[in-house]
């Protein structure tokens, strides 16, 4: 067997199903060799990572992902060996409480919907945070709001009936994409030069992960992340990317001498994404290609208190 590599995992301390520990157990079963968990806003999960870390005996580099604004929407950055201890600190003086972003973000998300003649509920504020039907993406529980007129949503969404698509959909095809109808410009996050600022702060790398899934806008949005020459590295290998998108991304990385990352963005079972092999065992992150540089920030590890 080939050996494995995952550096984009998610766990119950952002929105994934699986505990760190459950992580570290499961990469261990796998036989990774080498993982990072990148939760959203959030490096609390390395705690627990500390106290279980002999459950895993392969290499962790220390990692979070950043939501960020660029060219008027939410897109995400990765930082890998930031120090835990000092992020942990410093997040809160550029990110407001995920309780309040959410908050924030959801009381918009249902003035666009209602404008356009959605039907939702009519406290679906107050519900908010009190059940737990979907965790506490404001995207996800609006969406499952929806369904109580469903099809007469539906139609008002979709207005001449494509194919429904999976709930990651709904944010990135209507909500957060600025071409769409169902736009919602709610700016929750810092934009994306402080978030760069805050993970070079901290002694971190920034990585794009992901590029491919901000749909049209993806090649502007590369190409301005690139031209701050601040980036470190690029996501080059991850599910839904088509081998010539992997192909174009590490031509990228050689030319600006990037360095080159992957992973399957695990959520437990949030994501049909499968931890270290992605959809169907679409995904496999060579470890040749990410050896030295993980290597060298898996030593930020021994910082954490
Ligand atoms: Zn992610």
């Amino acid at each position: 067997m080939k050996n494995r590599v995952d550096l984009h995992i998610h766990t119950t301390f952002s929105d994934g199903t699986k505990t760190p520990k459950e992580v570290l157990m499961e990469a261990e079963q796998l036989k990774l060799h080498r993982i990072s968990i990148t939760d959203h806003e959030s490096v609390q999960a390395y705690q627990e990572i500390k106290e279980n870390r002999e459950l895993f005996s392969g290499l962790i580099v220390p990692g979070i992902e950043l939501k960020t604004i660029c060219q008027g929407r939410e897109i995400e950055l990765l930082g890998y060996g930031i120090s835990i201890v000092d992020i942990g600190k410093n997040l809160s003086s550029i990110y407001q409480t995920k309780e309040d972003i959410n908050r924030g973000y959801l009381k918009a998300i249902i003035k666009v919907l209602k404008s356009k003649g959605i039907i939702l509920p009519d406290n679906l504020e107050e519900q908010y945070g009190k059940e737990n039907i979907t965790g506490t993406q404001p995207a996800w529980f609006v969406r499952n709001a929806m369904s109580c007129e469903y099809e007469y949503n539906m139609k008002i969404l979709y207005s001449d009936s494509i194919e429904h698509t999976a709930k990651d959909g709904f944010y990135r095809k209507w909500l957060s994409n600025p071409e769409s109808d169902f736009y919602v410009d709610y700016k929750g996050y810092p934009d994306y030069q402080m978030t760069i600022k805050l993970i070079k702060e901290n002694g971190g790398k920034v990585f794009i992960p992901h590029i491919y899934q901000y749909g049209e806008s993806s090649n502007s949005i590369l190409e301005e992340l690139l031209k701050t020459r601040k980036i470190d590295g690029i996501e080059c290998y991850y599910p839904s990317f088509t081998p010539n998108q992997t192909l174009y991304l590490l031509e990228k990385c050689n030319k600006h001498g990037l360095l080159i990352s992957g992973g399957s963005d695990y959520h437990g079972a949030n994501k049909i994404n499968q931890l270290g092999s992605g959809i169907n065992n679409n995904l496999f992150v060579p470890e040749d290609k990410v050896k030295d540089w993980t290597d060298e920030l898996s030593s930020k590890m021994n910082s954490i208190a």
